[in-house]
């Protein structure tokens, strides 16, 4: 080795461990938060190269910074039941980073819903939004209620609860929060009704995926379906492979899963199975999504009711054997931490070209080893999923106009969004020596703006 590649190595060695030591503060910093140290590992372990090339940001502590919320709200949901009883959840709203534009990000209503979920979900926010190009921090918020079996009546009272607390500290120009698992439109329409009440004036841009008759914009359900599978076809592209012909195994059943099956059908691929968190289907024939859409969307019923009118079709308890499934393509699209080493192993094995992560961090950290490890075509969630986000971007941007786009015009716009977050997310994976790492380069790019961002505005 030549003295001067020696040196680099040496100060390269050193960023490793500063980058370490920043990590076990971390960890002993928030105890317990296992999902966000997860998140954290995933970002930092990208970071290495860039701060040895730009040792400002390590004067600046900007990792110090960055993994520290510019403030955690949580508080407290009372609300009554059908039957009279008084229940008590508990409400989160984690305002992670504001460097780039006012924080952004969904609500989460879900049991699993705890201070590790929600900052993991804020952190890799900050990052998935600086990637679209949009002017929009990140954020995060949710509750542990579960909306499974609750009347609309219940719904709408735990909703009005929710927000009566948090309309405080939100706003279109502050912090405007959206859906994620177990809030869709009817629960952001019961929330807008409650902010608008308690603020006494319309203001559209507080809340996005809102309903087409009140500010929401056309195509935002179909968002992070459509940018995921938009996100796909780049990287498959890319390697002369496409959706056409491959077959494909989408878990979920939610909006994310819904629209990233429909897409990827209209792409010529044969969808093969979906599920729900109780089981799955499988349908040889391919899945039919009007009776996935029809039970879900409509019915609110079990996928396990599938089989009842598809009976070549067949139903599985436990959801993570989906991944049992031979496919070309996997595109996992449920919730976290859904692909573990061992479903991994057997998606190698059973020879899958690529997966699209629709959900948040739905792969372990393990799982993405294995899948780099086997050159596996990986599509990262910051990257892959930011369609969703991106299209509330464009509503916030409507809404600030006081107009409505079609759903042509936001379809393209989301179009070369995604396709945008590919090259950048390539580029920036190559100009760090990781050339097609797209985990490595999606945490790159994402990093860059905001911390230059940051760096600007001072020490605040
Ligand atoms: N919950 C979605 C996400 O994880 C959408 C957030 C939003 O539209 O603000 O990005």
């Amino acid at each position: 080795m030549k003295t001067i590649e020696k040196i680099e190595q040496s100060f390269t060695d050193n960023v490793k461990e500063y980058v370490e030591q920043v990590y076990a503060t971390v960890k002993k910093r928030n105890p317990h938060e296992s999902e966000f140290h997860q998140a954290v590992k995933e970002v930092f372990d990208s970071l290495v190269p860039v701060l040895a090339k730009n040792p400002h940001y390590i004067k600046q502590a900007i990792l110090e910074r960055i993994v520290e919320p510019e403030r955690v709200i949580s508080f407290r949901v009372p609300w009554v039941d059908d039957q009279g009883n008084v229940q008590v959840n508990r409400g989160f709203r984690v305002q992670f980073n504001s460097a780039i534009g006012p924080y952004k990000g969904g609500l989460r209503f879900h049991p699993s819903v705890n201070a590790s979920i929600i900052k993991f979900l804020g952190f890799e926010q900050i990052y998935k939004n600086s990637l679209t190009g949009q002017p929009i921090g990140g954020g995060k918020g949710g509750a542990d209620f579960d909306p499974k079996g609750k009347s609309d009546a219940e719904i709408m009272r735990f909703t009005q609860s929710f927000m009566s607390e948090l309309s405080k500290y939100i706003g279109p120009d502050i912090d405007v929060p959206a859906g994620d698992i177990g809030v869709g439109a009817r629960e952001i329409g019961y929330m807008f009704g409650q902010y608008k009440k308690m603020r006494g004036g319309f203001e559209a841009g507080v809340l996005t995926g809102k309903g087409l008759g009140y500010g929401g914009s056309l195509a935002r359900t179909e968002a992070t379906g459509y940018g995921t599978v938009y996100f796909v076809e780049e990287m498959l592209k890319d390697q002369n492979l496409s959706f056409k012909g491959s077959t494909v195994v989408v878990s979920g059943s939610g909006n994310v899963s819904i629209y990233a099956i429909e897409k990827a059908m209209q792409l010529g691929a044969k969808v093969l199975a979906c599920s729900d968190s109780t089981g799955y289907v499988y349908d040889k024939n391919g899945i039919d999504l009007s009776t996935v859409k029809r039970l879900k969307e409509v019915e609110n019923k079990r996928i396990s009711e599938y089989v009842n009118e598809h009976p070549e079709a067949h139903y599985v308890e436990g959801c993570s054997g989906i991944w049992t499934i031979p496919c070309d393509i996997a595109l996992p699209c449920a919730t976290q931490n859904e692909i573990d080493a061992h479903s991994a192993e057997l998606l190698v094995s059973n020879g899958v070209k690529a997966i699209g992560e629709g959900a948040n961090m739905p792969s372990t950290l393990e799982a993405v080893e294995i899948f780099l490890k086997n050159k596996v075509l990986f599509a990262p969630a910051k990257a892959a999923n930011a369609g969703g986000v991106s299209v509330s971007a464009l509503e916030m941007a409507q809404n600030s106009a006081r107009l409505a786009w079609t759903f042509e015009e936001v379809d393209a716009k989301l179009h070369d969004i995604m396709k945008n977050i590919y090259n950048e997310s390539m580029k920036a994976a190559q100009e760090y020596g990781a050339p097609g790492n797209l985990v490595v380069g999606a945490n790159i790019a994402g990093f860059v703006k905001v911390a230059d961002a940051m760096i600007a505005q001072g020490i605040i």
